[in-house]
């Protein structure tokens, strides 16, 4: 079967691989229907990890199921389904507690699993035309026959419940106001969330104007462009306070607004970045006892690594500030299989359609050109889906 395959830095192409078969009873294989490019993949893409040439990328999938293991008893050939990104067993303790973005069974040494990315499992990804689900009655998620809201639901494989996550982090309340630093996405579903969930005021910084255009045209967030002026700055301003909750959708690539101020058209480049710069800026912009959820990605400190790679996990935040004023911090993986069941059911009674974020729905083999364009946060470009 065809599969999107790294190579290297800013490499990937379409290859010839392996079709998935049933490895446990417990496992179905689905015809890949839709499956996402995530911001996630970037950090492999541009080769900030380790990952090696030979993986085939995709963690947010959704299909047709095609074979079914003869331990899975809720599921048939036919089901339509979308799976978190998360793998997970769901008898363990983190599991049990719904935390299955922390599964300890299906990748030991490290908490939790995923679907093409490194470190995350021996799990194929799905940028491809088929996938392997394992722990089926657990991880898919059966979706109504047919292919109506097929861009929503595809949303529900990662981002939606991830920016629900960031919200959920923050205990974001009715009538709160919250900033959600970064409009890729993530962001972007974080602050539909905010919307969802009843927040009086919710701002949204990043630069691409495309993006903060595309979010207040979707949620009544206000788009705060951080390469204007400071965006902490910018918020106290339009806010009058500081806001109750924040959220993190950027990660440790955070580009650093003094390196980009004098020039707007300036290319995304990561030479700019400060990795500490947005959980700093969250500590100032949350009221004292404020809360704040962190979905954006860190990556773990590794010994062995060049410094460059250690700083984006080892960064420096302002503690002392942060003691000051008493935040309460959540982060990690979005426990996907908490949130999607209920973000399905709002979908499916049209309370939510997520598929706004979508700008791209392309063959496969569009792919490597998406990546690239994906990657230098273009204009126009916020979520891409592919079509094997
Ligand atoms: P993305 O990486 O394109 O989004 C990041 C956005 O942040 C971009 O629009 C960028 O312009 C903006 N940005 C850069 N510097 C900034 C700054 N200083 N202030 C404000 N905004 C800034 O794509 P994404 O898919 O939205 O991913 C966002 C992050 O979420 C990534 O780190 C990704 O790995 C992570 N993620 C985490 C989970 C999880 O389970 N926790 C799931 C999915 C994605
Ligand atoms: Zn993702």
């Amino acid at each position: 079967m065809r599969a999107v395959v790294y190579q290297g830095p800013k490499d990937v192409s379409i290859e010839d691989v392996d079709e998935p078969e049933i490895q446990h009873p417990s496992d179905v294989v689905i015809d890949i229907t839709t499956t996402a490019i995530c911001g996630s993949d970037l950090h492999m893409y541009e080769g900030r990890t380790d990952a090696d040439p030979g993986l085939v990328f995709g963690h947010e999938n959704m299909g047709v199921i095609t074979e079914v293991g003869e331990g899975v008893s809720t599921l048939e050939e036919g089901d339509r389904v979308v799976a978190p990104f998360n793998v997970a067993c769901g008898f363990c303790r983190n599991c049990e507690n719904g935390y299955t973005g922390f599964c300890t069974n299906v990748n030991p040494g490290f908490a939790g699993g995923a679907y093409g990315y490194v470190a995350m499992g021996p799990y194929q990804g799905g940028q491809a035309e088929q996938l392997r689900i394992p722990y089926a009655d657990f991880n898919a998620l059966k979706l109504p026959e047919g292919d109506e809201h097929e861009d929503a639901f595809a949303m529900l494989a990662d981002i939606f419940p991830t920016g629900w996550h960031g919200t959920e982090l923050a205990n974001l309340q009715p009538g709160e106001s919250i900033a959600i630093y970064g409009a890729g996405p993530v962001g972007m579903m974080a602050a539909y969330s905010a919307d969802i969930k009843g927040a009086s005021e919710i701002y949204v910084v990043d630069r691409v104007e495309s993006r903060l255009d595309m979010v207040e045209e979707h949620t009544d967030a206000q788009g705060i462009n951080f390469q204007e002026s400071d965006p902490v700055e910018q918020i106290l301003d339009a806010h009058g306070d500081q806001v109750d909750k924040g959220v993190d959708a950027v990660g440790y690539q955070a580009i650093d607004p003094e390196e980009v101020r004098d020039n707007p058209d300036e290319p995304y480049d990561p030479a700019k970045e400060n990795p500490a710069i947005v959980l700093n800026q969250l500590v100032r912009t949350v009221r004292p006892t404020g809360q704040i959820g962190v979905v954006g990605l860190y990556l773990p400190v590794d010994p062995g690594a060049p410094d460059e790679m250690s700083a984006q996990g080892r960064i420096g935040i302002d503690f002392g500030k942060l003691f000051e004023k008493g935040h309460k911090f959540g982060t990690g993986q979005a426990n996907v299989k908490q949130y999607n069941r209920q973000l399905r059911d709002l979908i499916i009674e049209g309370r939510a359609d997520p598929s706004w974020v979508v700008s791209h729905r392309v063959g496969l083999d569009e792919a490597p050109e998406m990546y690239e364009k994906f990657d230098n946060r273009e204009e126009g470009v916020t979520k891409v889906v592919l079509e094997p």
